[in-house]
């Protein structure tokens, strides 16, 4: 069976931490899927903040939170036709706010009210692996740091950081050292950190998360 992959177990670290109803960040949009695991988690009652520096990103996260939508509107109607009583059977998407902006800048752009109450911030690093798009877009250490900071500020007690590294892409394995090292540092006494890798394949992408005291 073998252990979960590195992106299901950062989604089992917020799901285990964003309730419904939850404020939580993608700080890294790309293709869309941390963003639409988010809105299903949360669901109508939270909010969802997805960055990405990338309109091509953006273009492709709003398909799949479009298609996902549409896909529960057509479930819950042909299911309402036999059941008309029991409404919201599956579960709808929390409503999502796509920001063309870098995540460095989340502080600034995510609500004031919503500072310090934010349950979970997800990073995915490196480039959009879509066809047809710019590799030398990729995330850098400098603001994904920033960022990190800025996202420790904004997370509740008990709030959730998690950042899947790549040290196989050029440029990767720097970042990937930065964020370790930056995690590596953090006291105790501001969050737990915890670092889920495979061993036998040094190139793989690996899991870095923390949990804000
Ligand atoms: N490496 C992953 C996908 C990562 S996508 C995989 O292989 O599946 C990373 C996304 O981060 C890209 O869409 C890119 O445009 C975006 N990005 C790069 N710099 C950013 C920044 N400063 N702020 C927000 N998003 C950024």
């Amino acid at each position: 069976m073998g252990f979960l992959s590195v992106l299901t177990m950062a989604h089992r670290w917020v799901a285990e931490r964003a309730e419904p109803g939850s404020i939580v960040v993608d700080a890294t949009a790309g293709g869309g899927v941390d963003t639409l695991f988010l809105a299903r988690t949360i669901g109508p009652g939270g909010h969802v903040y997805a960055f990405d520096v990338q309109e091509a990103a953006l273009e492709l996260t709003r398909e799949r939170l479009d298609a996902e939508a549409a896909a529960v509107a057509a479930a819950n109607a042909q299911g309402s036709e036999r059941q008309p009583a029991s409404p919201g059977r599956r579960g709808g998407l929390a409503p999502v706010t796509l920001l063309h902006a870098g995540h460095e800048r989340m502080a600034e752009l995510i609500a004031p009210e919503h500072h310090g109450r934010v349950r979970a911030v997800m990073f995915n690093l490196g480039y959009l692996p879509a066809e047809g798009s710019d590799r030398d877009v990729m995330t850098r250490p400098e603001t994904t740091l920033g960022a990190m900071n800025a996202a420790l500020g904004l997370l509740a007690p008990r709030g959730v950081l998690t950042a899947v590294v790549y040290p196989g892409h050029d440029g990767g394995d720097l970042e990937a050292a930065a964020v370790g090292e930056w995690t590596a540092a953090l006291p105790a006494s501001v969050a737990q950190t915890v670092l889920y890798r495979f061993p036998q394949k040094p190139d793989a992408p690996y899991l870095l998360a923390l949990e804000k005291r």
